[in-house]
């Protein structure tokens, strides 16, 4: 890899790690943004959700604090409708005497209780001076609660309530009156286990909050779909497809634009070759010419067959220098879109038989053994005959500049699938797979091997190929290095009528 196609890669990767590296960065930060933002989000939902419930088991308690005052049958009434109420306590305010409205079977030691928690009827006695009648929890065991809130006469009151009855009774009604499409509310109790859904969504929980009455246990909230753990991985997942798509589309990008760019510069050292190798052309037939002419104008040699030998070079090599300028002419047209062609019905067989007849001696005495194989039959097709002349010279010419020891070429004709061939086969250096492919490119010649040796300029090729498209036909190469190539020109047939 040349030194500034290195620099163009480097800056390139530069180019998109760089800001690649930043967009990864910047799009898992705003992830957990955007996390922290669905989070508060549900957040203050849960809490205004919460905070009502709490509200509402409030509102119950003090309802029943307002119809217990009024009278003992109330009272009666009111333990009878609400199963959660075991019963109502008075209590003294010395805190030593007290009495229940209805004691069951169940033993607990409430004078214990209520002495063990005087702070807390200190501090109601304090918010009830105040005009506040706060209430106050007491356990009294793992499912009984005293509820207590002090009276105006420095007295106490006090419910004794089942916790759990009371959250079937009072407020799993009341979750369940809350329109909740995407969530579900649940309470749990003082182990975590789910009271008034299915256990199995213990894991599923995304936010919990105490219960103001009974602080021991705690009421959740359950979204319903994706929780927004699955939220924010679906989100993650989403930013990582858009950006592992974005990177593959700019690798293909950068891999597109560096292979362009090293198309690029590889023209420009061809082009470069090009005009090198054409100098070189040029200047060894007109050095030639130059040589020889010189030396018959100054009338130096007498002899008649030095003479004509002499002027035969001239004829030759001026036909080269002419050849080699109608070659660069012709490719220019081909380049600039000009070039034009006059498609006729022709029998292909005779304009190989022309060119055969103009050049076999030619390469019979460069050594060459130019065998003719032609099809028997007529082979018509819609030709323009200097065109494909100058095609077929271009491999013969090819196939002597490439053929080193083994001068043997074979001109062949015939009519296979439907289409009539041409076929121009040498037993020369022979072209590798690799640049089987690229040998038709402008330009393009291969720099290894034997066939330094050989002058060119890498254009034959490509205005054969060019020619050929305009034919509507087709060209293959069949080539094995050190054994020799076969270029192989196959065109549309057509019937003799036509
Ligand atoms: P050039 O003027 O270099 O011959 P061409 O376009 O005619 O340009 O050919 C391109 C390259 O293809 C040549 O440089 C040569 O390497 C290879 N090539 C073409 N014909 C043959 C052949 N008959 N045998 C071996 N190599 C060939």
């Amino acid at each position: 890899m040349s030194k500034p196609i290195k620099k163009i890669l480097v800056i390139l990767l530069l180019l998109i790690v760089l800001p690649l590296g930043y967009m990864f960065y910047s799009q898992f930060a705003s992830i957990d943004e955007y996390e922290q933002n669905i989070r508060s989000a549900y957040l203050s939902q849960l809490e205004t959700i919460l905070f009502s419930i709490n509200q509402y088991s409030e509102d119950v308690l003090r309802n029943w604090i307002n119809q217990s005052e009024i009278s003992q049958e109330n009272i009666n009434r009111l333990i009878k409708e609400n199963k959660s109420l075991i019963s109502i306590v008075e209590i003294d305010s010395s805190l030593v005497d007290f009495q229940i409205s209805k004691i069951d079977a169940d033993v607990f030691d409430l004078g214990k209780a209520i002495r063990s928690n005087s702070y807390l009827f200190q501090r109601l006695r304090n918010y009830q001076k105040n005009n506040y009648q706060k209430l106050g929890s007491i356990d009294l065991d793992s499912s009984k609660k005293l509820i207590i809130y002090a009276n105006s006469n420095d007295s106490f009151s006090g419910f004794i309530i089942d916790k759990k009855q009371f959250i079937t009774e009072k407020l799993v009604p009341k979750i369940n009156s809350i329109p909740a499409h995407k969530f579900s509310i649940v309470i749990l109790d003082f182990k975590g286990n789910i009271i008034n859904e299915g256990n199995s969504l213990k894991n599923k929980i995304d936010f919990m909050k105490n219960l103001w009455l009974f602080p021991d246990m705690k009421l959740g909230i359950i979204l319903k779909g994706e929780s927004v753990d699955e939220l924010t991985k679906e989100k993650q997942e989403s930013s990582l497809i858009i950006l592992l798509l974005l990177l593959v589309v700019v690798i293909l990008l950068s891999f597109a634009g560096y292979s362009n760019i090293k198309k690029e510069f590889e023209l420009i050292k061809m082009k470069s070759d090009f005009v090198d190798n054409v100098s070189h052309e040029l200047r060894t037939p007109l050095s030639l010419i130059n040589l020889y002419s010189e030396t018959l104008s100054m009338g130096r040699i007498n002899n008649d067959e030095k003479k004509s030998e002499y002027y035969k070079i001239i004829h030759q090599e001026s036909e080269r220098l002419s050849q080699l300028i109608n070659k660069i002419l012709n490719f220019s047209k081909i380049e600039n879109g000009k070039s034009t062609y006059n498609l006729i019905k022709k029998n292909l067989n005779e304009i190989v038989e022309q060119v055969y007849g103009l050049y076999s001696l030619q390469l019979m005495e460069k050594g060459f053994e130019l065998k003719l194989n032609l099809a028997d039959t007529n082979l018509f097709g819609h030709f323009d005959e200097a065109a494909i002349k100058e095609a077929l010279i271009n491999l013969l010419d090819n196939a002597v500049k490439y053929s080193f020891d083994n001068k043997e070429i074979t001109i062949s004709t015939g009519k296979e699938n439907k289409k009539i061939f041409l076929a121009i086969a040498d037993k020369g250096i022979g072209i590798s797979k690799q640049n089987q492919r690229k040998i038709f490119e402008k330009f393009f010649r291969v720099s290894e091997g034997d066939v330094h040796n050989a002058k060119g300029t890498g254009i034959g090729l490509t205005i054969v190929m060019h020619i050929i498209n305009e034919h509507n036909g087709n060209i293959e190469v069949e080539s094995k290095e050190s054994f020799g190539s076969t270029f192989k020109l196959s065109f549309p047939v057509i019937n003799q009528e036509e």
